[in-house]
């Protein structure tokens, strides 16, 4: 396990920040030995990790494990007292990018609807100018067709592949498939980020992040996740419970 990987409850966390983290990514294009994975460490995660034995290995052996939101940031400093920043897997998909077009590393962008993909391919080549995408797939590729898919991958030559499936469809999708992808240097699961980039799914305006409430945001605009925001509360005492115990 890296050195820098904080034990929160029942998951991890990366110490990193967005300079940092992108080092790691170069690292990892560098070495090119095998696909590298990068996923969003957050709280509900600590919930759906344990219960999930592929998830929890997928998760656990994470190239990095990127500090989401601020409850993991609220817990490394709580348990650990490491000062860590956000490094939300929405903002850190432009820093892969920014670094893809730099040193003409061909990316590959599997996950959400064919409209949601295409547009959000348009968008990162509009803000990205350069940026090579090697490949896209919505992310709605039945079973019996997976085959295919991996092999466009390979022969797209892509080095960085984003996967959107959200989570855990995406992590389970990385357990399978990862293996059998043969340029693919970094793979990165990026939820719905395909959605807020296409425009289709609003991102909280600045100063609600700038508070740390892009959650509250986000319950507001889609009240339907309470089901997965309920357990915020559970997540802050047990780690006040952990806290108190140390
Ligand atoms: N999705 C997909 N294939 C599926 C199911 C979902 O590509 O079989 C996409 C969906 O279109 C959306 C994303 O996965 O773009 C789900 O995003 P969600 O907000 O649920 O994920 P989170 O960011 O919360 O992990």
């Amino acid at each position: 396990m890296m050195p820098d990987r904080l034990k929160i409850l029942n998951i991890w966390v990366d110490a990193v920040t967005r300079e940092t983290a992108i080092e790691k990514v170069r690292s990892f294009l560098l070495r090119g030995d095998r696909p590298h994975t990068i996923l969003a460490s957050n709280p509900e995660k600590n919930f759906s990790v344990p219960a999930d034995p592929v998830l929890y290995r997928v998760f656990e052996r994470a190239d990095l494990l990127l500090p989401d939101g601020i409850g993991m940031v609220f817990a490394a400093r709580c348990l650990h007292g490491v000062r860590l920043k956000r490094v939300p897997g929405s903002e850190f998909i432009f820093d892969i990018c920014r670094l893809a077009r730099a040193e003409d590393r061909g990316v590959f962008v599997y996950g959400a609807t064919e409209a949601v993909n295409a547009a959000a391919c348009r968008k990162l080549t509009q803000r990205f100018a350069g940026l090579r995408i090697a490949g896209r797939s919505n992310g709605y590729v039945p079973s019996s067709e997976m085959d295919g898919l991996i092999d466009a991958i390979n022969r797209s030559q892509a080095e960085i592949l984003f996967v959107a499936l959200g989570s855990p469809r995406q992590e389970k999708w990385l357990a399978e498939h990862a293996g059998r992808l043969t340029r693919v240097k970094v793979c990165q699961g990026v939820g719905g980020t395909l959605d807020t980039i296409a425009g289709t799914v609003k991102r909280a305006p600045r100063i609600w992040c700038d508070y740390n409430l892009e959650w509250l945001y986000r319950l507001l605009k889609e009240p339907k996740r309470i089901q997965r925001q309920k357990l915020l509360p559970v997540f802050a005492f047990k780690l006040l419970a952990a806290w108190a115990s140390n």
